[in-house]
């Protein structure tokens, strides 16, 4: 499968199949580019995530096999061995693969390892870019990224610990902050505390933080608050994954355009 105008990178060995790894972009349908739709219209068999919306997996064929590797549901996500055997097998096939991820496939997305995987096997590889859910988050609250006067850049970051198992090390990561430079974090909910306590060592506690559920959906919801606020305004505001947290200056100004703070259930107060 060649999509016309996607850059294929030639691998070495003798090319036996292909594999399109397609950004699904954050939920709203609209958002997806036209070689996205394009290749998820000709794709026979389709390996879905659980981020890629309904909305987007109504363009694929009717006859196409749609096969969710993820967690929707409640069942445990599918082993990453399992993806990479069954995308190599298809792709054998002769199957028109595409395994759709949500945002872009090389943003948290194991794109990279699973194109390595695939090269590797002597499958060619085509990867069409997704709209980040950091970017689609930052855009549904009405601001940019970046901004002259606020912020010269953007720190794309994930909650989790990395890959050999420490954890961030969000104390430089406020550093890099303070020097103008907009937080953006995904998978951050889980580890919310962490993310707050260690980057109040280098930012100060009034720092504008924001938190988006399902950006670009109908059921997105957010909430803006400062950092020092942030682990009480998640739990008060019942934002749960998948949620970007953006933090930094950018932000200022935002509670007079931000839409209404979801209705919360009256808490009894202590006596
Ligand atoms: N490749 C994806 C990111 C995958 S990591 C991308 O480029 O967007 C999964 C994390 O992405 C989630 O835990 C959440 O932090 C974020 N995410 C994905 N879709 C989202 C959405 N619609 N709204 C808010 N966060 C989202």
């Amino acid at each position: 499968m060649t999509l016309a105008g996607t850059s294929t990178m030639t691998p070495t060995t003798t090319t036996i199949g292909s594999v399109a790894l397609v950004g699904a972009g954050p939920g709203d349908p609209d958002l997806l580019t036209r070689k996205a739709l394009r290749a998820i219209r000709r794709a026979s068999v389709i390996l879905a995530d659980d981020l890629v919306s309904d909305g987007v997996l109504r363009f694929a064929r009717r006859s196409a096999r749609i096969v969710h590797v993820g967690k929707r549901g409640g069942c445990a996500s599918t082993p990453q061995a399992f993806i990479d055997k069954l995308m190599l097998a298809e792709a054998l096939k002769g199957e028109r693969v595409v395994r759709l991820k949500g945002g872009d496939p090389f943003m948290f997305g194991r794109g990279g390892e699973e194109a390595e995987h695939l090269r590797a096997h002597g499958v060619a590889v085509e990867v069409v870019n997704g709209i980040t859910a950091g970017l689609a988050a930052a855009t549904s609250l009405g601001v940019g990224l970046t901004h002259r006067a606020h912020a010269h850049g953007v720190i794309f970051v994930t909650g989790h610990a990395r890959a050999d198992g420490t954890p961030m090390h969000w104390p430089t990561l406020g550093a890099a902050a303070a020097q103008g430079l907009t937080l953006v974090i995904y998978m951050g909910v889980p580890a919310i505390n962490a993310i707050r306590a260690g980057l109040l060592d280098a930012l100060p506690a009034h720092t504008p933080a924001a938190l988006v559920q399902n950006a670009s959906l109908p059921t997105q919801r957010h909430a803006v608050c400062t950092l020092d606020t942030l682990a009480a305004t998640c739990i008060e505001a019942r934002i749960g994954s998948p949620a970007i947290i953006v933090i930094g200056d950018v932000l200022r100004g935002l509670r007079e355009l931000s839409m209404p703070m979801p209705k919360l259930t009256p808490q009894p107060r202590a006596a």
